[in-house]
């Protein structure tokens, strides 16, 4: 089965059984990475027309736009074929999908949080109180373990102000600088858990989607790789450049190019980001000049 055919007019179209649905987050904190995603992944779609469905021009995909809360039920009913989705939503929403991919972006912790003013110790202290939070699943799960039996209060929103309303001792949210719990007169005190936006698929995929998702997911790779590696250029002398071959090896190893000065050549190579700023220093000393970074857009080994 191929992902293209030509139709009556002669025309290349996504073969239907093949078009992958992709559960994406309307607007919110996963949605711009998510659009980013695609995008370089050169798969092109129209977002921001307040349309709920699209389709990708190039790819054999078709976009819906939810709330993030809904992505989950829709992907393990097989009305989307994937999403993206925060773990914490995914694990809470207690659904049936395979996590796929872990996606690296939308970073954030799942903290329990007490007035500033109140001495706390450990999770113990929760023991017959409690704790406000819209994740009781995850929280839950969390205090179990823990062997700690605290009372947890559900409720969808604006969790920070329980405890100064009196609803809880404590509150259990999303974390990610922690400013809104400064603002509310929290202080952070554990943390239960710790999310990324995560690539979800139904279980049960069809052969000829399966195909469509290796595809998307060969080209995410191929992008994420891409992001820690870049291309460096540099000119060396001659007698160095066994030296500094050494410290930049690249993927299979280095190319030299001579230049037209006597006695200098070029080296090119492929680097991991952190590795180049661990050598720089080397590098420079051992005689390198005119040193080049260049980012790289998509790699594959
Ligand atoms: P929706 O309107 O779709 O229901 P929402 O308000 O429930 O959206 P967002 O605030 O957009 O959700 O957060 C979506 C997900 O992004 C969260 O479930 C979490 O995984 C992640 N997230 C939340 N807060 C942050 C943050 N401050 N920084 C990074 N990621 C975050
Ligand atoms: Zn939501």
């Amino acid at each position: 089965l191929q992902p293209y055919q030509r139709n009556k007019t002669n025309i290349i179209m996504p073969n239907t059984d093949s078009i992958l649905r992709i559960a994406l987050q309307k607007s919110g904190r996963l949605s711009e990475d998510s659009f980013r995603l695609f995008k370089e992944c050169g798969i092109k779609f129209e977002s921001g027309t307040g349309k709920l469905k699209t389709s990708s021009s190039n790819f054999p995909a078709e976009f819906l736009f939810l709330r993030d809360d809904d992505i989950a039920g829709y992907v393990e009913d097989g009305v989307a074929d994937i999403g993206i989705v925060g773990e914490n939503v995914f694990i809470e929403s207690n659904r049936k999908a395979e996590i796929t991919y872990r996606l690296g972006f939308s970073k954030c912790r799942l903290s329990i949080a007490v007035p500033r003013g109140v001495d706390y110790k450990n999770i113990e202290d929760f023991q017959g109180k409690s704790i406000a939070t819209s994740y009781p699943r995850l929280l839950g799960n969390y205090l179990k373990e823990k062997g700690v039996k605290a009372d947890i209060h559900e409720i969808s929103g604006s969790v920070e102000i329980a405890p100064s309303i009196g609803l809880a001792e404590g509150v259990c949210d999303i974390v990610s600088s922690g400013s809104t719990l400064l603002s509310n007169g929290l202080k952070e005190v554990e943390t239960i858990f710790r999310s990324e936006a995560v690539l979800i698929s139904n279980k049960k995929l069809s052969k000829a989607k399966h195909d469509t998702l290796n595809k998307l997911l060969f080209r995410i790779k191929a992008v994420q790789t891409a992001q820690n590696y870049k291309y460096i250029l540099l000119n060396a002398p001659n007698d160095k450049l066994q030296e500094i071959i050494n410290m930049i090896p690249g993927m299979k190893s280095p190319t030299i190019v001579p230049l037209a000065m006597e006695g200098w050549s070029s080296i090119h190579s492929v680097l991991e980001e952190n590795q180049f700023w661990e050598n720089i220093e080397a590098i420079r000393s051992a005689g390198a000049e005119g040193i080049l970074v260049i980012p790289i857009e998509k790699m594959i080994y």
